[in-house]
């Protein structure tokens, strides 16, 4: 799912490559219906999901001459979420839209590939627990997780004091806080390591996406926030560490390159033989680390407060974040509006202490309209 996205097309390009080892039932992507139809003829796909229905009959037409069955809209997602013909849902959708799918695929056991952070930054406890009740695996995509758990391998949980996610401080980690009054959707796009979707770029540039990588690891690994610490490091080498009881702590480095935790979590416990160039640490003599600045990026402290708060809280400012990103980009509000329409949002939405899956499609309907109100949309 999100199969044109940064993360979908890396994902076709590892199963490209491993052909005897995968073969792809269904594709799911909002609006780019060419390339969509173009995957679905390259990889012989059983069906293919458009979001945006509008655009089905262009889909169709496209695959006329072909066996794929053609769907389009939320529901049709869902039904394939929960599809039998296929063993794994690999969830790289951007947003809110990642929660249901992954939860259907969980209830039909299927194993998870999860790029789509926010299924776990909205109901974490939810997902985790149907997971573990139904005997399903989350494999994390993010880069962090992917790393925290491969240091994890062969390690007993009691032995585990503290995980230490990595942060490279996104595009405009060089400009002082007055100076991020100015900044523009073009300058927080252009993210010095990682080319990913428009969206997690200026989460990176708020550290929103730090954020919410905190809030996934609590619930990935299941361990208190306050032994979830986050440091700067501008080279993104180091992926994330782990800092076990006897004071050894181990780390995964490589390359700034999403093929390697896509293709751990497609091959896992196997890895890729050929997943990204040889990594050399002769090209970076200096690696460096340093604390994360409160004041420049008070969405960390946020996400914080929202895993202390619990409930929907988390839900609110994903909702209100979502928003307030896609009106950054479109030039309809300024840098800081987006930790403002964040604040508004928690301070001014109904809190549910003990939600269900639909409680937050609620709480999220809530936060995206606070999120409009205070930027007058
Ligand atoms: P992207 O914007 O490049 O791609 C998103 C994909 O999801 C596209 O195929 C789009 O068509 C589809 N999509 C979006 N909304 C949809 C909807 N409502 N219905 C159907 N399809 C929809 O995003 P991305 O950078 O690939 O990120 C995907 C997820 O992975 C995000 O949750 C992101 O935070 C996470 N992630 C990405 C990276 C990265 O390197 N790109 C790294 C770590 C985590
Ligand atoms: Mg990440």
């Amino acid at each position: 799912m999100g199969s044109t996205g940064s993360i979908g097309v890396q994902t076709l390009d590892i199963i490209r490559r491993n052909p005897d080892r995968f073969r792809v039932a269904s594709l799911v992507a909002h609006s780019r219906w060419q390339e969509l139809a173009d995957q679905a003829r390259e990889f012989g796909a059983e069906s293919v999901v458009i979001g945006n229905k509008e655009l089905y009959p262009q889909l169709k037409a496209a695959l006329k001459d072909t066996d794929v069955k053609v769907l389009a809209g939320d529901q049709e997602i869902n039904h394939v979420a929960q599809s039998y013909r296929s063993d794994t849902l690999v969830n790289a959708l951007v947003g809110y839209a990642g929660l249901h799918p992954t939860a259907l695929a969980i209830e039909s056991g299927k194993r998870i590939a999860l790029a789509n952070k926010e299924t776990l930054v909205v109901g974490g406890d939810i997902i985790m627990e149907a997971a573990k009740r139904k005997g399903v695996d989350i494999l994390p995509i993010d880069s962090e997780h992917s790393a925290i758990m491969q240091c994890l391998e062969g390690e007993q949980r009691s032995s585990i004091r503290n995980l230490i996610i990595t942060c490279s401080g996104g595009a405009l980690r060089n400009l002082s806080i007055d100076d991020l009054e100015g900044v523009t959707p073009e300058m927080a796009l252009k993210h010095p390591q990682w080319s990913m979707g428009a969206k997690i770029t200026i989460d990176s540039a708020t550290l929103v996406n730090k954020g919410f990588e905190v809030i996934e690891a609590r619930w990935l690994f299941d361990i208190e926030p306050e032994r979830i610490k986050v440091v700067i490091h501008p080279q993104s080498i180091v992926h994330s560490m782990v800092e076990f009881t006897d004071g050894s702590v181990k780390a995964q480095l490589g390359n700034a390159d999403m093929h390697t935790p896509i293709s751990y979590a497609l091959l896992y416990p196997e890895r890729a033989k050929e997943a990204v160039e040889s990594f050399s640490i002769l090209d970076y003599p200096t690696l460096t680390f340093a604390e994360v600045d409160h004041d420049k990026y008070p969405a960390l402290g946020i996400a914080y407060d929202c895993l202390h708060r619990g409930g929907t809280a988390a839900c609110t400012m994903n909702g209100a974040n979502e928003v307030a990103v896609a009106a950054f980009l479109g030039h309809k509000c300024r840098y800081h509006d987006i930790v403002g329409a964040i604040r508004y949002a928690l301070d001014n939405a109904s809190f549910e202490a003990h939600p269900t899956l639909n409680d937050y499609d609620s709480s999220n309907i809530e936060a995206r309209e606070l999120a409009r109100r205070y930027l007058k949309l």
